[in-house]
């Protein structure tokens, strides 16, 4: 039987989403009555295409989900995951400045799982690097988060 991991953590920006939310984009964000989610200068901002069914599949496979994020904008990173309606799948939420190991520490407090049953990804190789010393599975996001991207992790988690 395949093994799964316990935890799945994403990172936010260019991971989930085509851009730096404390930088390209101008909080706060709204939805527009055409269904779009745009910023305050009515930019339109979207997540990368496969985000929701990368989300969705892990949740019909009964994985947990967190993010964690490094911005400082982080009024504006949790509006965002309100906007695109995937609070409902993130179980933690660790969305502050600082060293990603920090971010890693509490989850593995909060969830009580293991850093060997999570799986991480992200598009930042330092953040991979810090992380990967807990002993997190850790994949490096080359271009966006998608579903050949999450099968990929999968497989690798399961023969670490
Ligand atoms: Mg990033």
């Amino acid at each position: 039987m395949t093994r799964f991991p316990r935890l799945v953590v994403f990172d936010l920006d260019y991971t989930l989403w085509p851009f730096w939310v404390d930088t390209h984009v101008e909080p706060p964000f709204h939805r527009s009555r055409d269904g779009s989610v745009r910023d305050s200068n009515e930019k339109m901002v979207r997540l990368y295409p496969e985000v929701p069914d990368v989300l969705e599949r892990l949740h019909g496979l009964g994985v947990t989900m967190a993010a964690a994020s490094r911005t400082g904008e982080i009024r504006g990173a949790n509006q965002l995951l309100e906007l695109f309606d995937l609070t409902k799948y993130f179980a933690y939420k660790e969305i502050y400045p600082g060293c990603k190991v920090t971010h890693f520490e509490r989850l593995q407090q909060k969830s009580g799982i293991p850093y060997s049953e999570m799986i991480f990804f992200d598009d930042e190789k330092r953040n991979i690097i810090d992380v990967s010393k807990l002993g997190v599975t850790c994949i490096h996001v080359q271009s966006e988060m998608s579903l050949h991207t999450l099968t990929k992790g999968l497989e690798t988690f399961a023969k670490s």
